[in-house]
């Protein structure tokens, strides 16, 4: 039980590492609330297996860890390269969209248009980044010449970022369209989309979701082109949730932006009261080695104070050795940094301008009221999730107990910090409902005699309408 009391969450991708049920169950244990696949790498089948496991794990457990499916995008890459390909500053290097395999004059690019689309001075980079070359012709067909301006070994089907090309391939490519119609067959909780540049990328995603599922799965963008960063205002009302995507935004744009953009962009998730998702190289030296550097610990460490929802873990679980230590230590340095006062509620007004304002102006006072008689819960039900995403947004010091008769938004509300699902399908009366809530809490050991208790609930109950009610309680047993 102890194990899960921290708030910020924690998302691990799957992968070989952690093909047993002995080992994800024991991740599940220590501290992951969400599991990613990440569909650059994942089978059908073995993903249909994973999944199936870990809802047999949560309904045996009373767990509620989701499953969020990462769709590639847009991702570019090099074809085969011979053996020993090493390139030299200097060199001049053909990108070509004929296939070949690759020698140290050209390399196989998988990107089509790639030649009408670059233009003279654009940088292309290769590895992450490690290689780098500059547009010096194109022929507006097939070959784009370059020059090399970081060279290094180039090896096969590494990735290609162009950062400040306008690409004008589909958001969603054939790959991805088939990867999603195979995550909603799964019934996942979450699906994320890679490289996302406007809302119109987002939007075909939701008409695809919409199409084909009767259950409205919430999407996630991932931030890491300069496109997306410059039309982060636009693209937050089409998402419901953002992901920090470091490893290509640190390519896409000079990795030391990165730590202000990271703080920036939980600002804005914040404020749109929507999640986000620190990702990429948190633990990344625990994939071989059982502890972290100084340097990782303060990097998690930083991203809880900035105020993140869920920190990711992607090669520590999906190949590293120590997929169990890695959570366990990302779970103790959660602990020790999450009580600071350094995460506090943001100091925003809401403001009366739509008709959901009572709701939103109810879960704002039950947090700054939970603070000041400093309640042990925030209670709320739910059908839609609504409440908790906003509660969560104002970080409340008390836990964030959420009870719904719907098992897919309880998996889906654990990427959400603070949030705690309980399963509940009763909604009597408000007395009686709120008795029943107060004593689950209880039960689970989140709620003591003489502790308070802060209900959110909507009257009639039976309505099921908008929250529009809070109660203190004092709690006690009779
Ligand atoms: P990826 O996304 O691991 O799917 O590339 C995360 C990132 O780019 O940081
Ligand atoms: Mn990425």
């Amino acid at each position: 039980m102890t194990k899960n009391r921290k708030r910020t969450k924690i998302v691990a991708t799957l992968g070989p590492a952690c093909s047993t049920k002995e080992i994800i169950e024991e991740m599940m244990e220590s501290g992951v609330n969400v599991f990613r696949v990440n569909f650059s790498h994942a089978e059908y089948g073995d993903v249909a297996e994973k999944i199936k496991i870990i809802r047999e794990i949560n309904d045996r457990r009373d767990f509620h860890v989701a499953i969020l499916v990462d769709l590639q995008g847009p991702k570019l890459r090099v074809g085969v390269m011979g053996e020993k390909v090493k390139l030299k500053i200097g060199d001049t290097f053909t990108f070509t969209t004929e296939k070949c395999d690759g020698t140290n004059e050209k390399a196989f690019m998988t990107y089509q248009n790639f030649p009408k689309d670059v233009k003279v001075g654009e940088h292309i980079l290769v590895d992450d980044g490690k290689l780098l070359f500059e547009v010096i012709a194109t022929d507006n067909n097939s070959n784009v010449t370059t020059q090399v301006l970081r060279g290094g070994k180039l090896k096969s089907k590494k990735g290609v970022n162009l950062p400040n090309t306008k690409i004008s391939l589909p958001a969603l490519t054939k790959k991805d369209i088939e990867d999603a119609l195979f995550a909603i067959k799964m019934e996942v909780d979450w699906i994320a989309l890679s490289f996302v540049r406007t809302s119109k990328d987002l939007i075909k995603l939701k008409e695809l979701i919409k199409e084909n599922s009767s259950y409205k799965i919430p999407i996630i963008a991932k931030i890491e082109k300069p496109e997306a960063i410059e039309n982060i205002d636009e693209i937050m009302p089409y998402c419901d949730g953002i992901m920090v995507a470091r490893g290509d935004l640190g390519v896409e744009v000079p990795m030391e932006q990165v730590p202000l953009l990271q703080k920036r962009l939980v600002s804005i998730a914040k404020k749109a009261h929507k999640p986000v998702i620190i990702a990429t190289q948190m633990m990344e030296t625990m994939i071989t080695s059982q502890v972290p550097t100084r340097a990782e610990v303060n990097d998690v460490a930083n991203s809880i104070m900035d105020g993140a929802d869920a920190v990711m873990l992607s090669g520590e679980t999906s190949v590293g050795e120590f997929p169990i230590e890695v959570i366990d230590q990302m779970r103790r340095i959660i602990e020790s940094v999450e009580n600071s006062p350094l995460i506090s509620i943001p100091d925003e007004n809401v403001k009366c301008v739509d008709k959901r304002y009572i709701s939103k102006i109810i879960c704002r006072q039950a947090a700054l009221m939970s603070n000041s008689i400093n309640a042990e819960v925030i209670t709320t039900l739910t059908d839609s999730g609504y409440t908790a995403f906003h509660i969560s947004s104002w970080r409340p010091q008390s836990n964030i107990l959420v009870f719904s008769s719907n098992k897919r938004i309880l998996a889906m509300l654990n990427l959400l910090w603070g949030v705690k699902g309980v399963y509940y399908n009763k909604f009597v009366s408000t007395d009686q409902t709120i008795e029943d809530i107060n004593n689950l809490a209880n039960q689970r050991g989140y709620l003591n005699e003489g502790d308070f208790a802060i209900n959110i609930t909507s009257m009639p109950v039976k309505e099921r309408g908008m929250a529009n009610t809070l109660r203190i309680t004092e709690f006690s047993k009779n």
